[in-house]
């Protein structure tokens, strides 16, 4: 029986047919979990060895990024700060846990479901800004963990993330509430407000939180949307593999 008849018999008798969301993916999607594994341990192994840039200089350890290697969403701020540089972890100082408590209002833990990196992985001497010269050394990085993770859904925090990444330079205020795309895979990537600029103007907040439900809701009209109906009684679903 050929899959079309099998799925519509299925779905007369009301059964849903799964099929792996690597179906017409890319690669990544596709390795086995030990060569993803590998692929990962490259390339943390080449992050904590880079020279790419003077930065390399002065931080103590590269940090490339933290959560489950096949998580649907991807945070990215702009670097790590002293707290990061010190422990290896993004988002570990005052910011970072304002970044979890956000994280956790629409479901999100970085343990469980959401990988959080940064457009530098090294830190950049007393936080000042990324110079142009740098983010251009450190984005291949950022893009292979792109290409290995394959989020669902990216959510730039703050306006050097947001820029850097989208390559423009439209204030935040303009970047914000609304759907833009982001690389090969035209991964969706919402942008909102860096939580320590948060704890510098407490009355964003209410904002950063629109930003978030409209993340939410962007992430899960993607994820309705892989569920495509095949005949009037059978769908099919993607998922991860
Ligand atoms: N700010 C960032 O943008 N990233 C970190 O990891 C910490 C603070």
């Amino acid at each position: 029986m050929d899959r079309h008849t099998r799925a519509q018999y299925l779905g007369a008798i009301g059964i849903d047919l799964w099929v792996p969301r690597s179906r017409g993916a890319p690669a990544a999607q596709q390795l086995p979990a030990a060569e993803l594994a590998a692929r990962w341990n490259g390339l943390r192994n080449e992050v904590m060895s880079c020279t790419r840039c003077p930065l390399h200089a002065t931080r103590t350890q590269g940090v490339l990024g933290v959560g489950p290697q096949r998580a649907d969403w991807l945070v990215i701020g702009e670097a790590p700060g002293a707290e990061e540089d010190r422990r290896g972890e993004p988002f570990v100082g005052v910011a970072g846990q304002l970044l979890d408590k956000m994280l956790a209002a629409i479901g999100l833990d970085r343990s469980r479901n959401v990988y959080i990196a940064n457009v530098l992985k090294s830190r950049p001497p007393g936080n000042r800004d990324p110079k142009p010269e740098e983010v251009a050394a450190c984005l291949p990085y950022l893009l292979r963990q792109i290409a290995l993770l394959q989020p669902r859904l990216i959510l730039a925090v703050g306006r050097i993330a947001a820029q850097n990444l989208l390559a423009t330079d439209t204030s935040l205020a303009r970047l914000r509430g609304r759907v833009h795309h982001f690389g090969e895979l035209n991964t969706p990537l919402v942008v909102t407000y860096h939580p320590a600029y948060l704890l510098r103007t407490p009355g964003d907040k209410r904002k950063a939180w629109e930003d978030l439900k409209f993340a939410r809701n962007v992430f899960q009209q993607l994820t309705a949307q892989m569920t495509v109906p095949l005949t009037a009684g059978a769908a099919i679903h993607g998922n991860r593999s």
